[in-house]
């Protein structure tokens, strides 16, 4: 490496992002960095969650990274198990174990003028001139505040903080909520429950999508042994994701036929007009993020299912009162009741220049320049930050084009062009006005309420394709940012 200065650098998060960001400065010949994980293990949001029925709903070719290519999926939507088992791969194959401090949750970061102070949890003091956020976004479980909630007697399990000791065969199960998690645990609880009643309080599109089918050996057998075949097969399935960018950020007669897809899976599963008026939505299909599932109707048809649609009113010591007066005796309460979405960092205390807190920084809601720097925070850049493309870009593509990004300005503060960089309020400012505009168009926009949305009502999601994206962040625009040397 030509630099004359190593950075030291903290990553906060050991998920997609923080591993896409570690092995990107190895690449480019930066290795003073440290990787600071709250949870036991690498992986994030596939370490921490493991509900039955856990499985990924974007097919696996396209939910890796393109530096290290995994060929021999057992599925073509691979379970959460052997997603989490694959970074922890990745982490192991490219050298980054010694790198990784794990149950070392960070409780503070405070810039110092020319770089950062970081604390964990355990007292741990990093000195860094730079810090990559890479902490997340579906990482707060949200729990719901439903009077009586806490004097349940029975078991209480959150998706995203799963339990193996809590017993669900043979028990009369709730689940409350019914988005991705929700409608993949019902499926996957139903078999084996005495009885299963999922809590509906608004029913989501579902599209019917064969959620199981396998990636037969001999592919993987034979990627393994083409790599250029290998590399093909992502090609194909990032245009494939670009179509997908296309259905939900512009109106057209592709979003239309895929809405239609959906109205059509409800139609075609449920045959019952009272089960099916009660599981058709009252928005646009596409518009939250949008559900997939081969067996989610058919267990709710089972003869030990049942939907219920009336209010949760309280839940009580034996069970769920909904407004219909009705009581429900329940042995166990499944909460897929989501995640606050937009928390981020929070709640870890971080402090920018002239003692600026994150909360007064965001006080109107989360907002990044390009989705990684923040002003009034110089040398501090998230990776999948506020209005990353969760809902349409793979992610890990997004997050290794953001760590390149970021790379790109170490590289600079290598070779001593600068002390410290801060985006300028100016250029925030207009980024946050062409998201603003360009969400217009979206199906996100089209009347229906979502973890998409902050407090404030934006729409948290990048409105723009992988090209404009790549555009964006391909290298830094000194006019937007200020620079100071001491
Ligand atoms: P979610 O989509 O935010 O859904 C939360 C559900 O809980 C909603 O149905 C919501 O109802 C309900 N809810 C919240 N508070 C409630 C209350 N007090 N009473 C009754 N119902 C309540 O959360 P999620 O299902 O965990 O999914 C979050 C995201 O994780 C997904 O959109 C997806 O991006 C990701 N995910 C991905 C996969 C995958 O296969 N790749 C799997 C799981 C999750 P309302 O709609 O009425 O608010």
């Amino acid at each position: 490496m030509s630099g004359v200065r190593q950075p030291r650098v903290v990553i906060i998060g050991a998920g997609v992002s923080g591993i896409a960001s570690a092995i990107t400065l190895r690449r480019n010949g930066f290795d003073d960095f440290v990787i600071l994980e709250k949870g036991s293990d690498v992986g994030g949001v596939w370490h921490w969650n493991r509900y039955p029925g856990l499985t990924c709903d974007v097919p696996s070719q396209v939910y890796q990274f393109g530096f290290a290519p995994k060929p021999d999926w057992s599925r073509v939507f691979a379970p959460g198990a052997e997603i989490q088992r694959y970074l922890a791969d990745v982490v192991d194959e490219f050298g980054l174990r010694p790198h990784v401090r794990v149950d070392s949750e960070v409780v503070s970061a405070e810039f110092t003028g020319t770089g950062w102070r970081v604390e964990t949890a355990g007292g741990q003091v990093h000195e860094a001139d730079f810090v990559i956020s890479a902490t997340g976004v579906l990482h707060h479980p949200a729990r719901p505040a439903i009077p009586g909630l806490d004097e349940f007697t029975g078991d209480v399990v959150h998706t995203a903080r799963w339990d193996d000791a809590v017993r669900t065969a043979g028990k009369r199960i709730a689940v409350l909520g019914t988005g991705s998690t929700g409608v993949q645990v019902v499926s996957a609880l139903q078999p084996a429950a005495e009885r299963i009643t999922h809590f509906v309080r608004s029913p989501q599109w579902v599209i019917w999508a064969p959620m199981w089918l396998p990636q037969p050996a001999v592919v993987g057998a034979v990627l393994d042994r083409m790599p250029a075949l290998n590399r093909a097969l992502h090609r194909v399935g990032m245009a494939g994701a670009k179509a997908f960018t296309d259905v939900v950020t512009r109106p057209s007669w592709r979003r239309r036929a895929v809405q239609e897809y959906a109205r059509l899976s409800l139609r075609a599963q449920v045959a019952d007009p009272k089960l099916r008026a009660e599981l058709t939505p009252d928005y646009e299909p596409l518009c939250k993020r949008q559900v997939l599932s081969g067996t989610y109707y058919r267990a709710l048809r089972a003869r030990n299912a049942e939907l219920v649609t009336a209010g949760i009113e309280e839940i009580t010591p034996t069970g769920i009162r909904t407004a219909d007066g009705r009581h429900h005796e329940v042995d166990t309460i499944v909460l897929a009741t989501g995640f606050r979405a937009h928390d981020y960092m929070r709640p870890m205390t971080l402090t920018g220049r002239a003692g600026i807190s994150i909360d007064d920084a965001w006080a109107k809601g989360p907002r990044a320049y390009r989705m990684t720097a923040i002003p009034g925070f110089p040398n501090f850049f998230t990776v999948l930050g506020p209005n990353s493309p969760t809902g349409s870009i793979p992610l890990h593509h997004a997050a290794e084009v953001t760590a390149r990004y970021i790379t790109a300005w170490l590289r600079r503060w290598s070779t001593g062009e600068f002390d410290t960089v801060e985006v300028t309020e100016a250029a925030t400012d207009h980024f946050g006005d062409q998201v603003g505009e360009a969400l217009q168009p979206t199906v996100w926009n089209t009347g229906c309420n979502s973890w998409y949305f902050t407090e404030g009502g934006h729409i948290d999601l990048l409105p723009f394709d992988r090209r404009t994206m790549e555009e964006m962040l391909a290298a830094p625009e000194d006019g937007d940012f200020h620079l100071t040397k001491s």
